[in-house]
């Protein structure tokens, strides 16, 4: 008997998630010298993490035979500060993916739909399948979440809704308003998530507080992966109601967050000058990428967040033609074909990125 024929049947159809390719692969199969080769493919902080945090990773170092604080207690109080709320409406996760995968665990049944956006983040599929539920697609009018058209598609049965804001990979957000208006209207049985990965790159993110304090069914997904620079570590957190935390908590595993990630974040969240340091100078990178595109006749999507999506053709063939000259940068799903999606880098990364799309650009417009 093979083992697939004793497999929970879910698991043979689960599609899997296809990250940013790896420096070291890329440069291997394209004999290029990894010191060489530009990643602007995870949305990751090319400034690197703080050096408070680093210090505080390597100190943690020392005490890495003992297991970590199973509660978070000191990240979590740490948090409860920075977010005017209290400790225990917080949970750490290995990355945020690890709360959305809770969030998944605790609330969904078979019969229960999960609604999110067209081009929304994939991991909400990919969990809403893993549990057996039925992911519900809403469509994206010009690439962004449209609260409105959102709406008509609740039903009965759904039971979460998941609003990343900004989006990855579109880059578009929502206002405070049109989330709060959404959140108010939605029935007592659907949990609304916005998922806040990228909120340190907007100049207001919404205040969701209003909404708990409104007894909203409303959580709030984090990441230290991105603005923190800590994405190799894995850590993340969602806050809410100190009701639906509790539940959450009941789900995960003892020691879900390593004691070195616990550190680094603790550290990393003291830092706010460097977190708005790389804010600034990721809406340089920005501002360079879009003049580029703009010269070039390249249309982009405008973005909140630390990366853009350009139209650039025949966005799998762009992929690979930037990978051979050393950038790596993010092919698209289904209906976004034409687009490739590039991470803010340093002003040499995204220099370099630049050039090699100029390199690129007649290759792509006459197939050889
Ligand atoms: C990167 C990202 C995450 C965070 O992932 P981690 O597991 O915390 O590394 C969550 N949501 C979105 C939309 C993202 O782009």
């Amino acid at each position: 008997m093979k083992f697939s024929q004793l497999a929970n049947p879910r698991i043979l159809e689960q599609p899997t998630y296809q990250p940013g390719r790896p420096i070291e692969e890329v440069a291997k199969e394209q004999g290029i010298d990894p010191g060489d080769i530009c990643k602007l493919a995870s949305n990751e902080n090319p400034w690197g993490a703080s050096k408070a945090a680093r210090d505080a990773a390597r100190d943690a170092l020392d005490d890495v035979h003992r297991y970590p604080d199973g509660s978070s207690l000191v990240l979590r109080e740490k948090l409860a500060k920075h977010h005017k709320l209290s400790p225990d409406q917080f949970i750490i996760g290995n990355g945020s993916n690890e709360i959305i995968e809770l969030i998944g665990h605790v609330f969904l049944n078979e019969e229960d739909e999960v609604l999110f956006g067209e081009y929304a983040f994939i991991v909400y599929k990919l969990v809403s399948l893993l549990m057996g539920a039925k992911p519900v697609c809403a469509p994206m009018p010009g690439l962004r979440h449209d609260l409105q058209q959102m709406k008509k598609l609740i039903t009965e049965r759904t039971k979460l809704v998941f609003l990343p804001s900004p989006n990855n990979p579109t880059g578009t957000s929502n206002t405070e308003d049109e989330i709060f208006s959404f959140v108010r209207d939605l029935p007592d049985h659907i949990i609304f998530c916005l998922d806040e990965a990228y909120a340190e790159y907007l100049e207001h993110s919404p205040d969701l507080r209003t909404l708990l304090q409104e007894g909203k069914k409303v959580m709030g997904l984090r990441t230290f992966s991105k603005i923190y620079g800590l994405a190799g570590l894995r850590i993340g957190y969602g806050y809410g109601s100190v009701e639906l935390i509790k539940l959450l908590q009941q789900a995960r595993q003892p020691f879900n967050a390593n004691a070195i990630a616990l550190a680094a974040a603790t550290a990393a969240l003291d830092d706010q000058a460097w977190v708005e340091e790389c804010r600034q100078k990721n809406n340089a990178g920005m501002q360079q990428l879009q003049d580029a595109c703009d010269q070039l006749n390249l249309p982009w999507i405008p973005s909140d967040a630390n990366f853009l999506l350009i139209k650039i053709g025949d966005g799998q063939k762009a992929f690979h033609e930037l990978q051979a000259l050393g950038v790596i940068a993010r092919p698209m799903p289904q209906g976004l074909e034409e687009y490739i999606r590039i991470s803010i880098g340093t002003t040499q990364e995204n220099e370099i990125a630049i050039s090699a799309i100029k390199k690129v650009l007649p290759i792509l417009k006459n197939p050889a």
